[in-house]
C-alpha cells in the first residue's frame, strides 16, 4: 500500500487530492492549519498545525513517503494578491514552508515530492495582449511576473529543482492555471473569478445586476477541479521533471465568464462595471508540451464545470441566507 503525505489537505485542491489518493486504495496522512472548510477530509491521518514551524514539519515525516504533495501556501485570488498589502506574509509564509517541508522529506528519504507552482510566474510582457497570451513553460525567463506571488512560487521552483539535482529526490512541478469547482472558496476576499461570479449571480436578485472588475475584456481560462487532479496524479508519476502547465485552452474574456454565469442561473442580469485589482490583461494555458510529455491534456467543456460549481455555490449560499 502506497503512504502518501498531504500537505494543505484541508484547502480546495488538497481536499479533492485526498478523496482521489483514497479511492486508489492509498495510505493518506493530510496536515493543514485547518480542517476542509465544507466537507471531511477522508485522509486516514488529518494532522493540524502550522508547516512554517519546523518541529510540527519535522512530526508528519515520520517514514519515508511513497508520494509528497505539497500544497500548501498562503494564498487567494486577486483581491488577496494583487492589492499590495498581503505581500510580505505571502513570499514569507509560502516560501518558509516550502524550505521546512523539503529539509524534512529528504531527510526523511521520501522518493518523490509534488509542487503546486502557478500561471502567474509567466512574465508580464507576454500577457498584455488579452487575444494573445504567451504561457508556453519556456517562456518564464528571463522572469517577470506582475506579482510577488508569482516571484515567490518561481523561487520555489527553482528550490525544488535544486534539490532534486543536489538532495536525491525526484520532484515533479505542475503551473497550475485557475482551478475551480465545488468546495473552493467562494466569500471573504480570497475567491477567484468563477466563485465570486457564482456567488454574486446566486445571490442577485432577477432584474438585478452583476458586478465585475475592470472592463471585463481581460482573458483567462479556467480549469475544473476534477482535470487539475486528473494531470497533477498523471504529472507525480511520470518521469518529468521540469515545471509543466495544468490548465485549460478554452480561453474566455471575464465578460465571456460572467454572462455564462447569468445564462446558468437563468436570470436576468446586467453586468456593470468596477475598478479592481485585475492582474495580467490575458492569461490562457498552452497545453503543448503538456501533451507531448504525457499524451494527455484537459478537455472538459468550461460549461460544465461552470454549472456544477454555480449549483454548489447556490446551494450554499442560498442555505446561508435563508
Ligand atoms: P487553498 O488556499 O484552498 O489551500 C491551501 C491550503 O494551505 C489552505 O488550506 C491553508 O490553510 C494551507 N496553509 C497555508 N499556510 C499554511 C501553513 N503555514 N501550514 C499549514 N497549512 C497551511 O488553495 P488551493 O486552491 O487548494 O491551492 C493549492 C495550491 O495550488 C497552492 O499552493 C496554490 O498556490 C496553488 N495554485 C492554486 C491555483 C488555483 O487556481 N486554485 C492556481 C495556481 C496555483
Amino acid at each position: 500500500m502506497q503512504h502518501i503525505l498531504v500537505l494543505g489537505a484541508g484547502g480546495f485542491i488538497g481536499t479533492h487530492l485526498t478523496d482521489r489518493l483514497k479511492q486508489e486504495g492509498a495510505w493518506v496522512r493530510g496536515a493543514d492549519l485547518k480542517r476542509p472548510e465544507f466537507s471531511t477530509s477522508t485522509a486516514d491521518e488529518f494532522v493540524t498545525g502550522d508547516l512554517r514551524d519546523q518541529r510540527f514539519c519535522v512530526s508528519l515525516f515520520d517514514r519515508p513517503f511513497d508520494e509528497v504533495y505539497q500544497l500548501a501556501a498562503d494564498m487567494g485570488g486577486a483581491g488577496f494578491i494583487f492589492t499590495g498589502e498581503n505581500d510580505a506574509d505571502i513570499m514569507h509564509n509560502s516560501a518558509t514552508i516550502s524550505l521546512n517541508v523539503l529539509d524534512c522529506a529528504t531527510k526523511a528519504k521520501c522518493r518523490r515530492i509534488f509542487y503546486s507552482s502557478s500561471a502567474c510566474i509567466y512574465p508580464e510582457r507576454n500577457q498584455e495582449d488579452p487575444d494573445n497570451p504567451d504561457c508556453r513553460e519556456h517562456t518564464a525567463y528571463p522572469a517577470d511576473p506582475d506579482s510577488e506571488y508569482g516571484w515567490e512560487k518561481l523561487f520555489s521552483e527553482r528550490l525544488y529543482q535544486t534539490y532534486a539535482r543536489n538532495k536525491n529526490i525526484e520532484v515533479r512541478i505542475a503551473r497550475y492555471h485557475n482551478i475551480f469547482g465545488p468546495l473552493g472558496t467562494f466569500e471573504g476576499g480570497r475567491e477567484k473569478a468563477p466563485a465570486a461570479l457564482c456567488r454574486k449571480a446566486a445571490l442577485a436578485n432577477d432584474g438585478g445586476s452583476l458586478e465585475i472588475w475592470g472592463d471585463g475584456r481581460q482573458t483567462r481560462s479556467f480549469l475544473y477541479v476534477d482535470e487539475c487532479i486528473e494531470g497533477t496524479l498523471r504529472l507525480m508519476r511520470s518521469d518529468i521533471s521540469e515545471p509543466l502547465n495544468i490548465g485549460s485552452e478554452e480561453m474566455v474574456s471575464i465578460a465571456d465568464l460572467a454572462a455564462r454565469i447569468i445564462a446558468i442561473s437563468s436570470k436576468s442580469l446586467t453586468v456593470s462595471n468596477k475598478d479592481g485589482p485585475l492582474g495580467v490583461r490575458g492569461r490562457n494555458s498552452n497545453n503543448d508540451l503538456i501533451r507531448a510529455q504525457l499524451g494527455w491534456s484537459p478537455t472538459a467543456p468550461l460549461n460544465d464545470g461552470l454549472r456544477a460549481t454555480y449549483d454548489w455555490i447556490e446551494s450554499k449560499v442560498v442555505r446561508s441566507d435563508g
